[in-house]
C-alpha cells in the first residue's frame, strides 16, 4: 500500500526538521506534501534531498493563513506553482510584515519586562519566516515559560498582552490566489474551527474550494462524518496529513499518523489541471 502524508512543516516555516531532514525522516513514506505557511522555500530544497535519495515523491504544497469571522482559517493549496510571481509577490509582502510584526511583540514582551532579544528569535527561527511558535521557544528558552503552550496563554496569544496581530487574507482571497497558481484549496483541520466550521465550509465551497482535510490529529469522528458527506454533496477531495512540526514543536503529530483516502494524490494531480496546474 501507498503511504502518504499530505501535511507537513519544516524550517522554511516553523519545523523543527531541514527539508532535506524531513526527507530522511520520511524515507518509508511514497509520498509527502511540503506545506510550510506562507512560503514555498521548502520545497526545492526537499525535492532535491529526494531526488539524491530516491524516495519520497515530492508534493508542492503551501498552508496560507487566513482570517475570518470565526478566527483564524488555515488553507492548504496542493499542486501550486512556486515560481507563479502573483502567488510569490503576496508571500513576499506577508513574510516582510511578520518581520516587522514580530519585532513588534518582542518590543512588546520587553515592555511587559520579559528579557527575550529580536536575536534570539531570528535565531531560532533560522531561514524561515519568523512565527509565534519561535517567539514561543524564545520564551522557554528564556526560561520565563515552561512551555510553548504556557507561552501563547500568558504572553503571544490572541487575547494576551504581548499579542500582534498580522496582515492575512481572506479564506476566498487565498482560495482565488491558490487557483491562480495552478493548485487545488483545501480547507486545513476543520476540528480546530469550532462548531461552526460547516456554514464557514459550505460558503468556501461556493467560493471554489476543492476540498477538506479530512484526516488530521485534531479533527474528532464527527468532524470527519461531516466533511465525508460535504465532500459526497459537492464532489470535493478528501485529504490528510499529521501536520508535521517536528516532535519537539508538535508531540501528537508523528510524520505519517494521518493520510489521505486513497486515490487522493491522483485525485489532487487531476483536479489541478483544471486551474492549469501541473
Ligand atoms: P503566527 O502565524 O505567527 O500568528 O503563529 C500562528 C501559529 O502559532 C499557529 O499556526 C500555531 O502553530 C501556533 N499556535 C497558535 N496558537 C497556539 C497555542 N495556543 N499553543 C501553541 N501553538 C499555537
Ligand atoms: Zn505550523
Ligand atoms: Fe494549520
Ligand atoms: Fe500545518
Amino acid at each position: 500500500m501507498m503511504r502518504v502524508d499530505l501535511h507537513v512543516h519544516t524550517t522554511a516555516s516553523d519545523g523543527q526538521h531541514t527539508p532535506s531532514e524531513v526527507v530522511s525522516l520520511a524515507s518509508s513514506l511514497d509520498v509527502i506534501a511540503i506545506t510550510d505557511h506562507d512560503t514555498t522555500e521548502g520545497i526545492a530544497p526537499a525535492r532535491a534531498a529526494a531526488a539524491a535519495f530516491g524516495r519520497p515523491l515530492i508534493l508542492p504544497g503551501i498552508e496560507l493563513s487566513t482570517v475570518d469571522a470565526i478566527g483564524d482559517v488555515h488553507l492548504l493549496g496542493y499542486m501550486i506553482d512556486p515560481d507563479d510571481l502573483t502567488l510569490q509577490a503576496m508571500l513576499r509582502r506577508f513574510r516582510d510584515d511578520r518581520f516587522t510584526r514580530g519585532q513588534a511583540i518582542v518590543a512588546r514582551l520587553n515592555t511587559l519586562g520579559v528579557p527575550l532579544t529580536w536575536e534570539a528569535v531570528a535565531a531560532i527561527a533560522g531561514e524561515g519566516a519568523v512565527g509565534r511558535p519561535h517567539i514561543a521557544r524564545g520564551l522557554v528558552a528564556l526560561g520565563v515559560v515552561e512551555s510553548v503552550r504556557e507561552a501563547f496563554e500568558v504572553w503571544i496569544g490572541e487575547h494576551a498582552p504581548a499579542y500582534v496581530a498580522r496582515e492575512r487574507l481572506t479564506p476566498e482571497a487565498a482560495i482565488n490566489l491558490v487557483h491562480g497558481s495552478g493548485g487545488v484549496a483545501v480547507l486545513a483541520h476543520p476540528g480546530s474551527l469550532g462548531a461552526n466550521w460547516q456554514a464557514l465550509a459550505e460558503r468556501l465551497i461556493a467560493a471554489g474550494l476543492d476540498g477538506i482535510e479530512v484526516n488530521h490529529p485534531s479533527n474528532g469522528e464527527a468532524v470527519r462524518l461531516v466533511a465525508r458527506a460535504l465532500a459526497a454533496r459537492h464532489d470535493l477531495l478528501l485529504t490528510g496529513g499529521s501536520d508535521f512540526h517536528g516532535l519537539k514543536v508538535k508531540p501528537h503529530n508523528a510524520l505519517g499518523c494521518e493520510a489521505p483516502p486513497i486515490g487522493t494524490v491522483y485525485a489532487i494531480s487531476q483536479r489541478a489541471r483544471w486551474y492549469g496546474g501541473a
